[in-house]
């Protein structure tokens, strides 16, 4: 079982990471229950979402937060905000991005399925400003930007590049790829994120490269897919 995370989190007492697919298609929730008993977290205590490719945020900051969550039963959204001790949160991605932030003291932190639909409609940008509204303006931002699709293999028609900045946009042989970590760091820098403070994926962590790791829709047309969770002790 691998675990693609960023040691900075676990001394902070935020267990996180995205799961390879050697644990299995998190779609079937045997193998959600599986995974986090191998953690010792309950697995009740992770909460999940209905995913829509939007730009909205949940936050559990408050008992409150978390009474109204578990009071709803479907919930449409596409990213986290956690504030809560003992609650964990989880996101299912096959190719999109899970983008992980946090501030430095680690009060808060937040997760987000960041599909090029969500990165081009700002989520990125909205995630990171919402947190530093609850962490304070003078917090240093951190981010983890997990295993996606890289722009080796993220080719896209011209309606879909035209949605990004032409920094994230790469013209190979005729071709077009979007570059999601570049629009990424793209956002998160306006937000005051510095490079010291971010991990960014390295290229064995593109999900369409790497058949034996990684769930990828863009190579396989199926359902299955990775988990990406935090759970704050
Ligand atoms: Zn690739």
């Amino acid at each position: 079982m691998k675990i693609f995370s960023d040691e900075r989190l676990i001394n902070l007492g935020i267990i996180s990471g995205t799961v390879s697919r050697e644990s299995g298609n998190m779609r079937e929730k045997e193998n959600v229950i599986n995974f986090f008993k191998t953690l010792n977290i309950p697995q009740e205590k992770i909460l999940g979402l209905k995913q829509v490719h939007g730009d909205k945020i949940i936050s559990l900051l408050t008992p409150q937060d978390l009474a109204d969550y578990k009071a709803q039963e479907v919930h449409e959204a596409d990213g986290w905000l956690l504030g809560l001790n003992n609650c964990g949160v989880m996101i299912l991605t096959a190719d999109c991005v899970p983008l992980y932030l946090w501030d430095s003291k680690g009060k808060f932190v937040s997760l987000c399925h960041c599909g090029w639909r969500g990165v081009a409609a700002g989520l990125p940008k909205k995630a990171a400003k919402l947190l530093l509204q609850h962490a304070g303006q003078d917090a240093e931002l951190c981010a983890y930007i997990g295993p996606h699709i890289n722009a080796c293999c993220f080719e896209v028609q011209k309606d879909v590049a035209d949605k990004f900045a032409p920094s994230s946009v790469i013209k190979r042989n005729g071709k077009l790829f979007v570059d999601l970590t570049a629009d990424i760091m793209r956002q998160l820098k306006e937000c005051g994120l510095k490079i010291e403070n971010t991990k960014n994926p390295c290229s064995c962590e593109c999900t369409c490269c790497n058949k034996e790791t990684f769930f990828s829709y863009r190579r396989d047309h199926t359902k299955d897919v990775q988990m990406s969770f935090v759970y704050k002790l």
